[in-house]
């Protein structure tokens, strides 16, 4: 039988941009959401008060990949500044150059890390190209587009969660349905 009824199946994959979603901008100084700014390689960077403990509990779900154009540099300020303890994430690298306020440039390494399996991405540039993608593939595929002064929301954590329980349950009856365990409903 094929991998996809084994225990083993991979968790479903959510790209994690950076600025727009962890780090805020565009928002009015007087009115700021929760958080605060943190020197990054000589640049302030408003990271949202929550975002740490929404990824922790997204990882609980997902295997977190930062998409970000930060790139290696995620790893050495996030995971302390967000109090993910210990935790590294993959982290993708892009053939092309990064544009602001765009993602498009993003979608071939995305692509090729999501390839055979569901993915989630969670983006404040999401465009046609990553619309596209989204619909070219055959794994299941979610993209969640964020606001750059508002970040990741706890509805959009929920939304998540939600959607990898449910990918969850489809697949274990799936494989109830092959194991031939469960008795087939005849047609009237
Ligand atoms: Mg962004």
């Amino acid at each position: 039988m094929g991998p996809i009824l084994s225990e083993e199946e991979p968790s479903p994959v959510l790209f994690v941009d950076v600025d727009g979603v962890i780090s805020l901008f565009d928002f009015d100084p007087n009115d700021a959401p929760p958080g605060r700014f943190h020197l990054v390689d000589g640049l302030h960077h408003y990271i949202a008060g929550s975002a740490g403990e929404h990824l922790g509990r997204l990882a609980e779900a997902f295997e977190l990949v930062w998409a970000t154009g930060w790139e290696h540099r995620a790893n050495e300020h996030l995971p302390s500044l967000l109090a993910l303890p210990g935790r590294e994430l993959p982290t993708l690298s892009f053939d092309e150059r990064p544009v602001w306020g765009t993602a498009h440039w993003k979608v071939s390494a995305v692509d090729r890390y999501a390839r055979g399996r569901p993915a989630a991405w969670i983006d404040d540039s999401l465009d046609e190209s990553c619309e596209a993608w989204a619909e070219r593939r055959s794994e299941p595929t979610l993209l969640v587009p964020t606001e750059s002064a508002v970040g990741i929301t706890e509805e959009q954590v929920g939304g998540l969660l939600e959607w990898a329980a449910r990918l969850r349950s489809d697949e274990a009856r799936f494989a109830e349905r092959m194991s031939g365990e469960v008795e087939q409903i005849e047609p009237p």
